[in-house]
């Protein structure tokens, strides 16, 4: 379903270009949920940056393929349409925009990408709906602007509730547990293992903690420090890792 091999990926910066990431090989297969814990400053978001396509991030070498096609030469629109999903980190607010109308629009454009026809005002309403009660989020949110005053667990809700409706084959979550507490964390743990825990589909979580990955089992679970992968385990590996510490099983 993914497959990264051996890519190297430099932010430029005022001072110049940074090489960040110094060739991470990984391969995420269908059905499979996949964890990249590490500590901070290791690549893990520049990773799912360079997954999403954004601006800024080069890759310098290597190679990414996404359900057989090269993901790298998409633009961000074409990765979404072909079924990528990026969480991000701190997502974004936009004023002026309601919730309703950018989830029905993202829906939509995709669609349209894909050579399918626009879902009507009515069955949209019906599936945001279905995905706000998942989430356990009030339908008020969804009118309001996208994320503006919304507090970090609902932000963090809210993605869940666009990922949902999005219907990705691929998800790729950067810290999605970051701000939450432990009813919100089990909320949006129910939501990813309701929305993505299928055959067909794969998650790249990116966790600082091992505390998401109890509600969300990984079945890999990889450890990423200073921009290459130094371990590859399963489950285990987060439980030895929040007891040890990232250094003691790097090293
Ligand atoms: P993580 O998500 O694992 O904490 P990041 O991918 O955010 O790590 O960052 C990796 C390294 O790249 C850090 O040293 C960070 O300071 C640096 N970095 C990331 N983005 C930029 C940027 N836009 N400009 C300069 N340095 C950056
Ligand atoms: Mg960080
Ligand atoms: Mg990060």
């Amino acid at each position: 379903m993914l497959k990264i091999e051996n890519l190297h990926a430099e932010v430029s910066s005022d001072s110049g270009a940074k090489k960040i990431l110094k060739g991470v090989t990984l391969e995420v297969g269908a059905g499979e949920i996949h964890a990249i814990m590490g500590p901070n400053g290791a690549g893990k978001s520049t990773l799912a940056y360079v997954l999403g396509g954004r601006p800024g991030y080069e890759v310098t070498e290597g190679s990414v393929t996404f359900m057989g096609e090269d993901l790298l030469a998409m633009d961000p629109h074409e990765r979404a349409a072909a079924g990528f999903f990026l969480g991000f980190q701190y997502p974004v607010e936009i004023p002026g925009v309601s919730n309703v109308q950018f989830l029905r629009e993202a829906l939509n454009s995709q669609r349209k990408a894909r050579g399918e026809e626009p879902l009507s005002g009515g069955d949209f309403l019906k599936l945001a709906k279905e995905k706000a009660a998942l989430l356990k989020l009030d339908m008020e949110m969804l009118k309001r602007n996208v994320n503006v005053g919304f507090s970090g667990g609902e932000k963090k809700r809210n993605e869940m509730v666009q990922m949902g409706i999005l219907d990705p084959k691929l998800a790729v979550l950067d810290e999605t547990d970051s701000g939450l507490d432990i009813d919100a964390l089990r909320t949006v743990g129910d939501g990813i293992n309701a929305i993505m825990r299928k055959p067909e589909k794969g998650v790249l979580l990116i966790t600082h903690y091992q505390r998401l990955l109890d509600y969300v089992q990984p079945d890999f679970v990889h450890v990423l420090v200073a921009g290459r992968v130094v371990k590859t385990g399963g489950a285990d590996l987060a439980l030895q890792l929040e007891e040890e510490g990232y250094e003691a099983v790097a090293a």
